[in-house]
């Protein structure tokens, strides 16, 4: 009896050995075997004739053996068997390297196909081991479209495909379809043994787009639903009960009036907290889109049923900034707001963490030593924290063990479709604010290379001059700091460029910071910039994350090929956050097309989502989240990337009947011991 949860051990050609590496590879079950889909594949279907096959290229023959097969001693250990095959426009000299067996296999007149390259030399046509199958055997080498696998030692491609084969022989029909039946029909989407059989040895490459068009989709419906089921689980988590509160008199008493945007994510957010279970929102809005003041009418409706909040910022300066901004919007209200941050002296951290246990404040803002063990809050309600992809996970958690299931709100200026987001933050739910708020400028956004520098620097003193500052970002911290790439001496460094500029302009301040420094002198140079005391800040990417210095009116980005978009889009949203016209200037000397085409897109746009998009496209999502240090699910066949509009469809799919997930149940439909892609799936998910 042969099932999914067989052993690959027990197919033909497949002893101990091949079983260990397959292993390796992650195939135990038959399951798992025909589960493990070729990398790639090759184009073996263009036959030719001979004399009109290119040079170099792989190309199929279909010819007959002209001459027997002969064996030919060049030395010892060295034998070749050599013959003539010919085909109506041509012939062609076939060699083989120590395949001995070649000889007793062809003999004179057989038609045979072969797939290899043709070399020329003159008139004379020859080929080099080709690979070869008899016209009237069934061919799996020659003719059709090659899988290709990833594979390990002690295995190879035919061992591989011959196991594939066996595999779906036995067991194809027994296949378990995870997609129900209506969202199979509803899609379009081929039957399971159809696309498992094609996504292998597909009849042509229509069979292959449609198999792997299903095969994706069951990956990310899958996906969806186990992310569905999680959000569920925690919805059912009971959580504090916030009373929900009419905002309109807050937004009354605001200085502005907020977007629909922000209403919106604040409106999902309250529905959230007052639905009696424990919130889990991320809250994603470009640069300038007015996030603070999300956070700060969520702190506003906790006091208001009595509890506290906490906010955390991930650097003195924003913790600084959010204190001063959280106050200037919520003081009016009433609330009382305090600050503990690492920076204040011993006796103002003792204070400050009485008054806190004390419940003399509605919210406390802050970094890390929010969390630190000595901090007890009263009734801790509300927790946000600012740019979460600078936070680990267990810093969050240990915040949110501070109180009894507190709700959580995380804020992200890196923005990313929505579809993405739903994947990477797992069981997070998301809001998004896609509207800047009413009169922003936009960042005139430039790129130019090294023979603009004069002018450049021209700009910047007419800039400083009219009483402005500049920020400028380099990749890298020192000159020697290359390893990686010998041969790319010319990468600013911010040390180098920060004394090149002195040099250049001995009348203004220039100041330098980067990551190499202590946080203290890190946070001293940027509070001096903040304070107008530095005219041209030299920097690496530290500054990427939401520092507020309204009076600065220029970036300039060096080596700015170097940067991701969406790197280059936070940067730029440094400036242009005051009422002063603001520019960024893009700085390479790279004139490689994609680095052209990659640059433009940011003077084309200042929306972040569509630089996103872009970014992901261009990159991939392996390089655009920095590879899997965000915690991006590892798909089998799905490409984050590229199969977006699947990913739409997939998640829609899911949303309708969530709690009902794969056809049949995730456990029945999977035979204990086969690999199951929802448990899979599952485990990648973070945290
Ligand atoms: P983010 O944190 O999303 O980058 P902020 O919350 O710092 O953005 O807001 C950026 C600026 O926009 C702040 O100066 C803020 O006062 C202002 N702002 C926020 N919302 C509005 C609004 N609805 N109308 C006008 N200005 C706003
Ligand atoms: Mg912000």
């Amino acid at each position: 009896m042969t099932d999914l949860t067989t052993s690959v051990q027990k197919l033909k050609g497949i002893g101990e050995k091949k079983a260990l590496a397959f292993e390796k590879l992650g195939v135990f079950s038959l399951y798992d075997l025909v589960s493990y889909f070729p990398a790639r594949y090759e184009d073996r279907t263009n036959f030719c004739p001979i004399a009109a096959a290119p040079e170099g290229e792989g190309v199929c023959i279909r010819a007959l053996v002209a001459d027997m097969p002969r064996l030919v001693r060049v030395r010892r250990g060295m034998e070749l068997v050599k013959f003539r095959a010919v085909d109506e426009s041509g012939s062609v000299d076939i060699t083989y390297f120590n395949q001995n067996y070649v000889k007793d296999y062809l003999s004179r007149g057989d038609s045979v196909c072969f797939y290899g390259k043709i070399e020329r030399n003159g008139s004379r046509a020859s080929m080099v081991n080709p690979a070869y199958e008899k016209e009237d055997k069934p061919r799996g080498v020659t003719g059709c479209i090659l899988p290709v696998y990833r594979m390990k030692a002690a295995l190879n491609q035919r061992t591989i495909r011959d196991a594939v084969r066996q595999g779906l022989n036995l067991c194809g029909e027994a296949l378990p379809d995870l997609l129900p039946a209506e969202i199979r029909a509803r899609n379009g989407l081929a039957q399971a043994r159809y696309a498992y059989e094609n996504i292998h040895y597909p009849s042509d490459f229509d069979a292959l787009a449609i198999a792997r068009r299903r095969l994706v989709f069951e990956e990310l419906f899958v996906l969806a639903c186990a992310l569905g089921t999680m959000r569920a689980e925690r919805a059912r988590e009971s959580g504090l009960r916030i009373t929900l509160r009419d905002f309109e008199p807050f937004y009354a008493a605001l200085p502005f009036t907020p977007t629909d945007a922000q209403k919106r994510a604040i409106a999902e957010a309250a529905a959230d907290m007052s639905g009696g279970y424990v919130m889990n929102r991320l809250v994603q809005g470009d640069v300038g889109s007015g996030k603070t003041l999300v956070a700060a009418a969520l702190c506003w409706l906790c006091r208001e049923s009595g509890y506290v909040s906490a906010f955390m910022a991930p650097t003195e300066i924003l913790a600084e900034q959010h204190y001063q901004t959280l106050s200037g919007l919520l003081a009016p209200f009433g609330m009382r707001i305090g600050r503990l941050t690492g920076a204040m002296s011993a006796k103002e951290k003792r204070e400050a963490k009485a008054a806190i246990a004390a419940g003399d404040y509605d919210l406390v803002v802050g970094t890390h030593a929010l969390f630190s063990e000595d901090v007890v809050y009263g009734r801790l309600g509300l927790i946000i924290t600012d740019e979460q992809h600078r936070f680990g996970v267990k810093q969050r958690s240990a915040l949110i063990g501070k109180g009894e299931k507190p709700h959580v709100l995380v804020m992200s200026a890196t923005p990313i479709p929505r579809t993405l987001a739903l994947m990477i933050y797992g069981d997070l739910d998301v809001s998004i604010i896609d509207e800047l708020p009413p009169g922003r400028q936009k960042v005139d956004t430039f790129a130019v290379d090294e023979s603009y520098r004069t002018r450049l620097n021209g700009f910047i003193r007419k800039l400083v001059g009219e009483g402005r500052q500049v920020f400028v970002v380099c990749p890298k911290v020192e000159d020697d700091e290359d390893e990686e790439t010998p041969g790319d001496k010319k990468l600013k460094s911010a040390e180098e460029h920060a004394k090149e500029l002195a040099r250049e302009f001995p009348e203004l301040s220039v100041g330098c910071v980067h990551g190499r420094m202590k946080p203290k002198d890190k946070d001293a140079a940027m509070a001096a910039f903040v304070r107008g005391e530095i005219d041209i800040l030299v920097a690496t990417t530290v500054i990427e994350v939401g520092v507020d210095v309204p009076n600065a009116a220029l970036m300039i980005i060096e080596n700015a090929e170097r940067f991701g978009l969406s790197q280059l889009h936070q940067l730029r949203g440094r400036v242009g956050r005051g009422q002063h016209k603001s520019w960024c200037i893009l700085v390479s000397d790279n004139k490689g097309e994609e680095v052209k085409a990659r640059l433009s897109i940011m003077s084309k746009t200042n929306n972040g989502f569509e630089i996103s998009e872009e970014d992901l496209r261009l990159r991939g999502p392996g390089d655009f989240f920095g590879s899997r240090q965000h915690g991006l699910p590892e798909m089998h066949v799905a490409d984050l990337g590229a199969d977006t509009q699947i990913m739409k469809t997939a998640q829609h799919e899911d949303s309708p009947g969530r709690g009902q997930g794969p056809a049949g149940g995730r456990s029945a439909a999977h035979p204990a011991g086969a690999r199951r892609p929802a448990q899979a799936h599952r485990d990648a998910v973070p945290e």
